[in-house]
């Protein structure tokens, strides 16, 4: 005969949940309020499309690049991955993790885009989740969420039928950095505007050194970052050619044989940004938590004192 469930406390799993993502290396976590996300969020694109049943929506963030990473030359740079891959294993074992000790259903939720609505959209916003769960705010650059503490991380959501009470969004945003606003009013552009390579970026400040206005160009920005969309074209362009040396000088030029050997590699870079905006970021490199020497060293110093 199958047992009955034991009563769960909402506060006491949502800690021992936090918990769990702290112990596996997540930097900050939280609940995103299922009913904003449901406000914002378009149809076909909710929590409850994926999880019939879903009550809650937890959201993890880990660290970004090495400090390291951002001294490196661009065409190094246009190597790098993200760190992505380590918020969704601590997804996956945060489900597992809910399961077991809670016995309530729970999934990791896909990342991936929705293959009915082409390559630029997700099935779900990681990045809404993130920050109605509090743990982001969105920035100048593309609202790249970043954190007042811990700079620029990668985020990742777990959707549970658990019941858990949820957090509230970050009440300030950190973006603009205040030497940003001052370069705004000497020259127009914030430091991720003035230096992204394909000026994606636009927007403007207030009186009050607030975000008021913020421009994208996603299409750019794809263009030059996210190589994996340069594939099939590079394929047609081939398939086109009407003679061998051409179809050769089409799928070996220089520019496009790198994309060759990062999909040999297994390089995460295909979904790379270039990173120019965040490499340029005061809150992405310097926030005082934003990468591991910064960490061991307030580690240390709370060791101290
Ligand atoms: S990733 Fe590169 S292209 Fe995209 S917004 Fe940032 S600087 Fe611009
Ligand atoms: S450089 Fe960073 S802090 Fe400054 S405006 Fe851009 S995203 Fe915001």
């Amino acid at each position: 005969m199958a047992q009955q469930k034991p009563e769960t406390d909402p506060k006491q799993a949502k800690q021992a949940i936090l918990d769990y993502c702290a112990r596996k290396g997540a930097l900050a976590a939280g609940v995103a309020d299922l009913t904003a996300i449901n406000r914002i969020a378009p149809e076909g694109h909710r929590p409850a499309d994926i999880m019939p049943r879903v009550k809650s929506v937890i959201s993890l963030g880990v660290g970004g690049q090495t400090q390291g990473a951002w001294t490196v030359p661009a065409k190094a740079m246009g190597y790098f991955g993200s760190t992505e891959t380590r918020a969704y294993a601590i997804a996956y074992g945060c489900a597992f993790f809910i399961e077991s000790r809670f016995r309530t259903r729970a999934v990791y939720c896909p990342p991936d885009l929705d293959n009915e609505s082409g390559p630029r959209v997700p099935l779900q916003s990681l990045k809404l989740h993130a920050e109605l769960a509090g743990i982001g705010a969105r920035s100048l650059a593309g609202d790249i969420l970043l954190h007042p503490e811990f700079g620029y991380m990668y985020f990742a959501s777990v959707f549970t039928e658990l019941e858990l009470p949820p957090n509230r969004p970050m009440a300030e945003n950190p973006c603009p950095h205040s030497s940003c606003v001052e370069m705004y009013r000497q020259v127009g552009q914030t430091p991720c505007m003035k230096f992204c390579p394909v000026q994606c970026l636009s927007g403007t400040i207030d009186e009050a050194g607030r975000q008021s206005e913020m421009h994208y160009d996603m299409a750019k920005c794809a263009e030059l970052s996210e190589q994996y969309e340069s594939l099939p074209l590079i394929l047609a362009e081939a398939m086109r050619a009407e003679t061998p040396e051409e179809q050769e000088s089409v799928l070996m030029d220089p520019d496009n044989s790198m994309l060759w050997y990062k999909m040999s590699v297994g390089s995460g870079g295909l979904l790379a940004q270039c990173f120019e905006c965040m490499r340029v970021c005061p809150i992405a490199t310097r926030a005082p938590l934003a990468d591991p020497i910064r960490r061991a060293e307030a580690a240390a110093e709370d060791g101290e004192t």
